[in-house]
């Protein structure tokens, strides 16, 4: 019957082209969007540090230079507004390269519990300022062979045991928990502060979403963090999950592959 109507079967096609090339506009429509929004998300973000540093040199250069105490604080607040920017742009430049897959993960083999170990000498200083107190458990846990990038790993625990120290409570604490079965390590980082509630819990891993602005600026975040977390994970083919109780606390889970250690 097809051969014997060329016209209708001429027809067929054209109508499956043309609901292709659709299909293909809308993808790109949708692309241009998102990039629309990326470029003024961060035009945002990138003005906010920069007008603050602006404003307070420029009350420096305007007479507040001769008050020295009004100098040292204005100096001071138009570091802390640079070291953001500078914060922010390493940030994006990482974030910018995962998503267009110039970064290959480096598989190594990684002791997890000596990486996290190292990074909890380094973030003790910022806990003891929040009196926060951070633990690795089990003890008996001592040999955490995974595949991985160790320095996008590294990255990874460190975003997460930072959130979970600034974020947390005064006096709160962050434990964080290695598990095995056959093919894996689990690892979760638990703190009992504020939580996240159930609204804001699906879109923590989207570039700039916070679910306290001004909370999450004056502790220092860029906004990208988890961001950064989940394409780091999905780069070692694993996802991040995150459980949370408000007023109780939050813990983020993820898995990585078993290694042997030699
Ligand atoms: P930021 O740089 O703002 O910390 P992140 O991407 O790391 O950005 O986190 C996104 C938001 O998720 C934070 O602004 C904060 O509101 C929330 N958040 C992340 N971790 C925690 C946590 N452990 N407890 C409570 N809120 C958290």
């Amino acid at each position: 019957i097809r051969e014997s109507n060329p016209l209708k079967r001429l027809n067929d096609e054209i109508f499956v082209y043309v609901a292709k090339k659709q299909k293909e506009i809308e993808e790109l429509k949708k692309l241009e969007q998102f990039r629309r929004e990326f470029l003024a998300d961060v035009s945002h973000e990138l003005k906010t540090p920069i007008f603050a540093a602006q404003g307070f040199i420029h009350t420096l250069i305007d007479g507040a230079i001769d008050d020295e105490k009004v100098r040292d604080r204005f100096l001071k607040k138009a570091a802390k507004s640079l070291d953001g920017l500078d914060a922010l742009v390493k940030d994006l430049v990482t974030l910018s390269q995962m998503e267009t897959g110039a970064i290959k993960m480096n598989l190594d083999r990684v002791n997890l519990r000596v990486l996290t170990e190292d990074i909890l000498d380094r973030l003790e200083k910022i806990a003891q300022d929040r009196n926060v107190t951070l633990k690795i458990k089990p003890d008996k846990l001592t040999e955490v062979w995974v595949k991985a990038d160790a320095m996008r790993i590294e990255q990874v625990m460190i975003n997460l045991i930072e959130n979970a120290i600034k974020y947390n409570n005064d006096g709160g604490k962050v434990i964080i928990h290695f598990d095995e079965d056959k093919k894996s390590y689990a690892v979760s980082v638990r703190d009992n502060g504020p939580g996240i509630p159930p609204e804001h819990l699906t879109r923590i891993f989207e570039r700039f979403y916070r679910v306290e602005k001004s909370r999450s600026k004056e502790r220092g975040g860029t906004g990208l963090g988890l961001a950064i977390v989940k394409h780091i994970l999905n780069g070692h083919g694993s996802t991040i999950a995150v459980k949370s109780q408000v007023e109780k606390g939050t813990t983020f889970t993820f898995k990585l592959e078993k290694t042997d250690e030699f």
